[in-house]
């Protein structure tokens, strides 16, 4: 057997969400050591937005030992049951992606296959009355789901959070640095790299100082300052499927209820979003510049909000894509540096995640297996593609009229796995989830739905129970959801009684 040589030294590059994630999380989980670096820059700012998440935040705050009632006070958080998107098929017309379940799943066939059928026939209402993370938010109500009620829709209440990105970054660094993380701030003016095989030595700071380390993490945003600029890893570009390539943010005064959920309202060529905190709401409009030109998208934007603008709007640019390779020698491009797809169903934050995790369960020695490193960008890859379909499926199937970005997106030509799942659920309703991808048929339900995408038939299986069993057993899932909803607090009120912000 050959003696493993540990990595001693990881410098982290960045101190943004993905930066501060990734410090938090080694400095728990790996054993003494390791020491953890991680340097930033105060004249380079974070990029600042990404404040809605999904529900699998929820397993990294616990990972990294967060309370959450602490958590939501200190980032000035809200509760997220899913994503009204307004004006995405027909002008006018507001469906909610909500996290969770929908129905009761039967053992011959899924539950939306038979509400399918009676809304085929004109006999059951539309798809958001059977899930209790669609129908709760519309009447603007939260609450954990209670651990003693098993049974009840109660029980399915699946959630995730907003919050204020800077707080979240400062909460965290706090933790890791608590942790043993030593933190340097600077600029880093220069890399260096070994002669003998490509792979990254030292970083160089503005004051002379030389930082070295075994494994580097590049979380230095859309700079990609390490996996990029240095390596010359290269980036697969998306911005044919999923043309928005500009976002212009600003935060405003909070107004009218807390909503328990993100909205993405679509304009003339992108979309806006809208994240309700505690002390502000989160504003932005994603837009394509072939399209649109900044000043009419600032435009759209400022007189879409709802309170008065607390900032100056900032502007951002991207390249909807990843990078070819997120690990490449002895660097690990995590956050923004690895690549980036619009915040449409807000999966930077969890991508994250996944890499952090993945990194720990590809933790690798100084010898850096390149069957380890192959097998970390193979997963990668296939994450972000399963992401990226979903994103591009929200275009694809848009009815919206008059807008030659909107048009363009209808009569795109798909990745063909879109274009599988399109007319497998146009034929008989049928949705299959591929491997491990994040959103479940749930989810795919909802959008092509929601899309104005109608199955033409159902499953034949559903036809062994009566119309009458059938429209019964729905009409009781309908209830007693809106039964569970009656009783919940609102989420002004969940949060006034649990994690108030002071
Ligand atoms: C418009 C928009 C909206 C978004 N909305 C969402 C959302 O709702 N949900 C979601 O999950 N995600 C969202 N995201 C993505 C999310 O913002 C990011 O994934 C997340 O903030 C992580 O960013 P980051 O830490 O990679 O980069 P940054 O926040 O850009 O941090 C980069 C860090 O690198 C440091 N740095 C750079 N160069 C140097 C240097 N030379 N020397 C020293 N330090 C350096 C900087 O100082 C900084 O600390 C959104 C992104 C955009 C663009």
């Amino acid at each position: 057997m050959q003696a493993q040589q540990a990595l001693q030294t990881i410098v982290i590059v960045g101190g943004g969400t993905a930066g501060w994630m990734t410090a938090a999380a080694f400095s728990r989980v790996l054993p003494q050591g390791h020491r953890v670096r991680l340097v930033e820059s105060d004249a380079i700012s974070t990029i600042g937005v990404g404040e809605a998440t999904i529900p699998s935040i929820r397993a990294f705050n616990q990972l990294v030992d967060l309370d959450e009632d602490e958590f939501m006070r200190q980032t000035q958080a809200t509760f997220k049951l899913g994503i009204e998107f307004v004006n995405w098929g027909k002008q006018g017309d507001s469906y909610i992606h909500g996290f969770g379940l929908i129905g009761r799943d039967q053992i011959l066939a899924k539950f939306y296959q038979y509400w399918l059928k009676m809304y085929q026939l004109g006999e059951a209402p539309d798809l958001e009355h059977f899930s209790i993370n669609t129908v709760a938010p519309r009447h603007h109500k939260f609450m954990r789901p209670p651990k003693d009620m098993p049974n009840s829709p109660l029980a399915d209440i699946s959630y995730a959070f907003h919050f204020d990105a800077g707080l979240y970054a400062k909460y965290l660094r706090g933790k890791a640095e608590k942790q043993g993380v030593q933190r340097t701030e600077g600029k880093i003016v220069d890399v260096v790299v070994r002669d003998a095989d490509g792979f990254i030595e030292s970083l160089v700071m503005e004051n002379g100082e030389r930082i070295e380390g075994d494994l580097f993490i590049d979380c230095s945003g859309l700079a990609g300052l390490l996996i990029e600029k240095t390596l010359n890893t290269g980036y697969e570009d998306w911005s044919h499927w999923l043309p928005a390539d500009s976002a212009i943010a600003v935060p405003c005064a909070s107004a009218g209820p807390l909503l328990p959920y993100t909205r993405s309202t679509s304009h003339t060529a992108g979309w806006q979003w809208r994240i309700p905190l505690q002390h502000r709401t989160g504003n932005g409009h994603v837009f394509s510049s072939k399209f649109m030109s900044a000043d009419e998208a600032q435009a759209i934007l400022m007189k879409n909000l709802d309170g008065e603008a607390l900032a100056e709007p900032r502007h951002i640019r991207f390249t909807t894509g990843k990078r070819k390779k997120a690990w490449n020698k002895n660097c690990i491009a995590i956050g923004l540096a690895g690549g980036f797809m619009e915040p449409l169903e807000s999966t930077s934050i969890h991508m994250v995640q996944t890499a952090i995790m993945r990194v720990i369960s590809l933790f690798p020695d100084r010898g850096f297996n390149q069957v380890d490193i192959d097998t970390y960008n193979a997963q990668n890859d296939e994450e972000y593609q399963r992401i990226r379909d979903f994103l591009i499926m929200h275009y694809k199937l848009n009815e919206r009229e008059g807008s030659a970005f909107w048009s363009y997106c209808k009569n795109m030509e798909v990745p063909i796995d879109v274009q599988e799942r399109i007319d497998l659920y146009r034929s008989h309703g049928r949705i299959f989830r591929i491997g491990e991808e994040l959103f479940a048929d749930a989810s795919w339900l909802q959008v092509m739905h929601g899309q104005g995408l109608r199955a033409e038939s159902y499953h034949p299986l559903v036809d062994q129970r009566s119309k009458e069993d059938i429209a019964y057993f729905l009409d009781q899932v309908q209830k007693t959801i809106r039964k569970c909803v009656d009783v919940m607090p609102t989420h002004e009120e969940f949060i006034a009684a649990t994690c108030k912000a002071m």
